[in-house]
């Protein structure tokens, strides 16, 4: 059995691989390490050795996701996944997805070598931000089947294709139906850091994700008339841009209004855009976030029905398009049950939360019951050279995972579960 002080130790290792990982970067200065980018070669070769070192085999799926398989008690055991990805933005932090993955090796060393009635795949996924060929979780994709021929071709800065990286890197992409999971996994469990502040405003080190909140993303175009700004009274304009701005302020209260929602105008452009012109025409951007699917859409009806009425008072049109819409994905309700029974035996009190941000877990749980569990962000930063961790919460995640593991072990629930894949 770990003690808190071994865990505290290994926490230790954790931290100091994830900085070490921080050093494979394509650029000289800051961590940037895109899909299958050169040092991404390297990172692989430095995880691999810790997985070996720990008896697991290693290999690199046909998408560059790194897999180690530690065996199970007996042959043909079942198996859970468990990781995060690998690949990073530019200027990055040491622990977004790093962590999920270097924290999965950690706790198979925790086992000392024991083995427990499944096995587990530690995997780092080789593309989740989306950074090289503006489309994300090209990992995890592979995994449930969604890497098609358009996916493929698609085309990076410098006019190389997923097909062309993925030979560049020597892999074969005719093998890439081989990287979809079997009807032996379990689940899969990510630990990653919560990139916000809840966490740490609750002083909490442990979070427990119930449900990745569904988005969508619309472009607002108000349309009045430019004129000039001298001769035209205020009472007989149509200003665009006036009108998106009690739009957006309308936005920002409406989105408090309502629990966990979050609205944000990223993006305004007024035309013609010149100090001595009403602006005729304004483009404003929503991004509208929740974990409920209903509410969100009951909020975003809202929302346009403001615009229109905003619109109508000033004597300005508006038009609005989607840009993305998509629903929000509930994790698995035993293993986010699980993980609030082993985060209070890690001595925590758990805190359950939606996450704002999408990840990996929310593409595996289309195939196999997901989970994930946060820690804690010192000042929410993250995508940041100054992103962190604290060592006791990385010692508190550990400790959670081999209590984890050692219920799901167990668990005669969990052992008898099949595989949607
Ligand atoms: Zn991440």
């Amino acid at each position: 059995m770990q003690t808190t002080g071994s865990f505290a130790k290994l926490a230790e290792e954790v931290l100091a691989r994830c900085r070490r990982l921080a050093l494979f970067s394509e650029d000289t200065c800051g961590t940037r390490r895109t899909f299958l980018s050169p040092p991404m070669k390297d990172c692989h070769r430095e995880v691999s050795s810790w997985m070996k070192a720990l008896g697991m085999s290693v290999s690199v799926d046909a998408v560059g996701n790194l897999r180690g398989l530690y065996p199970g008690a007996s042959l043909g055991a079942p198996r859970i996944l468990i990781g995060s990805h690998l690949d990073t933005v530019p200027n990055a932090g040491a622990f977004d997805g790093i962590l999920g993955v270097v924290l999965a090796v950690g706790l198979v060393e925790s086992l000392e070598k024991s083995k427990l009635p499944f096995a587990i795949e530690v995997i780092g996924f080789s593309e989740e931000e989306g950074v090289r060929f503006g489309v994300p979780f090209i990992g995890s994709r592979a995994l449930v089947g969604r890497v098609d021929q358009e996916l493929l071709d698609r085309r990076d800065e410098h006019g190389v294709s997923v097909r062309k990286a993925i030979q560049d890197f020597g892999l074969n992409p005719e093998t890439i139906p081989d990287a979809q999971l079997r009807d032996d996994v379990l689940g899969y469990l990510e630990f990653h850091i919560e990139q916000g502040p809840v966490l740490e405003n609750l002083n909490r080190p442990l979070g427990v994700v119930e449900a990745i909140v569904g988005q969508n993303r619309l472009e607002f175009t108000f349309s009045g008339h430019a004129n000039h700004p001298g001769t035209t009274p205020m009472h007989l304009r149509h200003d665009a841009l006036a009108a998106a701005a009690e739009w957006i302020v309308t936005v920002e209260s409406t989105a408090r209004e309502t629990a966990e929602m979050v609205a944000t105008v990223g993006f305004v452009e007024a035309k013609p855009g010149a100090t001595n012109v009403i602006p005729g025409e304004a483009r404003a951007t929503l991004d509208i976030r929740h974990a409920s699917d209903k509410l969100r859409g009951q909020t975003l009806d809202d929302l346009i029905r403001r615009a229109q009425a905003i619109a109508a008072k000033r004597g300005v049109s508006v038009e609005w398009r989607t840009l993305l819409a998509q629903n929000a994905v509930e994790m698995d309700h035993f293993l986010t049950g699980q993980i609030e029974q082993a985060i209070r035996g890690s001595g925590c009190q758990p805190h359950r939360m939606p996450s704002g941000a999408g990840h990996d877990a929310m593409i595996v749980a289309e195939k196999v019951p997901s989970a994930m569990i946060f820690l804690r962000t010192p000042g929410g930063i993250s995508h940041d050279p100054a992103e962190s961790v604290h060592l006791d919460d990385v010692a508190k995640a550990l400790d959670c995972g081999f209590q984890l593991l050692t219920q799901l072990a167990s668990s005669q629930e969990f052992l008898g579960r099949t595989c949607r894949a």
